[in-house]
């Protein structure tokens, strides 16, 4: 008999709708990715927000076995998840830490980053010199970090904060390393002037991590000048997705996700009648409806709704109606013998067919990146 008080009796297999990961892909991928840089460069690991939706704790220790010893998350609570999991590398906290959370960033042994003086005033107050700790420079991003229009400035404060943290880095972020064109070539390189004429003032404080490259970076502007380290922190071309529609990722660099749903039911719907809420979709012939088990609260973008489709048994079926919270509808009139219990394929392979994240971003207005990151925490991760 099992007994559904102890949890692994329940044989449980998420059949209604999970992500599959191939943790061997995301292998292969940082493999390409870094046979494409000269020898001398280095990973750091972006896997914020639960590794795109991948998982970061089974990403961090697929890599930390390929060597990779340094990681970025955007939260203390995600580099809290690694630590628990065993991670023993470099964390780097990308983004803002609040004073509060301090205390738990040293405790963890995270690298905390600073994203101005202000800020490294209130978090030095609560955690004296416990805490490692990397600047930001603002090199034109307008996010975060010290002004890098103005390197005397950034140099003191750099130098202060040596005093005040376990300085061991310093990094700016490229805003338009994904684009094509002499304007965002332009950008880029000065980007990358200015954050090279704060390290290069810096240089005598031997700080082991100064970094400025994303995946599009590393692709595109890897011929660094005098005074920047050579890193790359790498995030979505691990995950086999493009930084934009402009970039060409390295040949064999696959995604590594693929999300299903089920068939749950079929039904005929007469010409004339209404599909789903607001009858958003009005059969213009007697047409055959599947109901997929997959709906906005898993993260599959209402605003998919009418206009993306899914792949079942190689064949696209079109979602017709509005996406519902927990299940949408798609027609399969076309489509030969579709059952329930048949598998949809939100993205990933269907015989000769493919969704790619990056394509179902394209058709809802976004980007493979808020794709991925968006299937919530309620579908199954599958690893193989
Ligand atoms: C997310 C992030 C990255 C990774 O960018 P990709 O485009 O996914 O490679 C790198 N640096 C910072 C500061 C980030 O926030």
């Amino acid at each position: 008999m099992l007994d559904p008080t102890r949890e692994r009796d329940v044989a449980f297999a998420s059949g209604r709708c999970y992500a599959e990961i191939d943790i061997g892909r995301i292998e292969k991928n940082f493999r390409i990715y870094k046979n494409s840089l000269q020898k001398d460069f280095r990973i750091i690991a972006v896997v914020k927000a639960d590794g795109y939706g991948h998982g970061g704790v089974q990403v961090a220790r697929c890599l930390e076995q390929l060597g990779v010893n340094d990681f970025a998350v955007a939260t203390v609570e995600e580099g809290i998840a690694l630590r628990r999991s065993g991670i023993s590398g470099e964390i780097l906290v990308l983004g803002y830490t609040s004073p509060v959370d301090a205390e738990a960033a040293c405790v963890y042994g995270l690298t905390q980053t600073v994203v101005d003086e202000a800020h490294a005033i209130e978090l030095s107050a609560v955690v004296g010199k416990k805490l490692k700790a990397q600047y930001a420079v603002d090199t034109g991003m307008r996010r975060i970090g010290l002004d890098g229009s103005c390197p005397e400035l950034c140099e003191r404060t750099i130098r202060r904060g040596a005093e005040l943290f376990r300085l061991n880095g310093i990094f700016t972020h490229l805003s338009c390393a994904d684009g094509v064109g002499e304007k965002n070539k332009h950008i880029t390189d000065r980007q990358i002037e200015r954050f090279a004429a704060v390290a290069r003032r810096v240089e005598d404080l031997s700080l082991p991590y100064v970094h400025c490259l994303n995946s599009a970076g590393g692709l595109y502007y890897s011929d660094l000048p005098r005074g920047i380290g050579k890193f790359v922190r790498l995030g979505i071309a691990l995950y086999g997705l493009a930084p934009s529609v402009d970039t060409v990722l390295p040949k064999g660099i696959e995604p590594a996700l693929s999300w299903y749903a089920a068939v749950s039911s079929v039904r005929a719907v007469k010409k004339g009648e209404g599909v789903g809420y607001g009858s958003a979709f009005i059969a213009k012939r007697d047409c055959l409806i599947a109901t997929l088990t997959v709906g906005y609260a898993d993260g599959y973008s209402r605003a998919a709704s009418g206009r993306a489709y899914v792949l079942i048994n190689g064949f696209r079926a079109p979602i017709v109606g509005n996406v519902c919270m927990d299940q949408m509808m798609v027609d399969v009139t076309l489509l030969p013998h579709v059952r329930a219990g048949d598998r949809a394929v939100l993205i990933g392979r269907s015989g000769e067919e493919a969704i790619t994240a990056d394509l179902l971003g394209n058709i809802t207005g976004t980007i493979g990146y808020e794709v991925v990151c968006g299937i919530s925490p309620r579908v199954a991760r599958k690893y193989i």
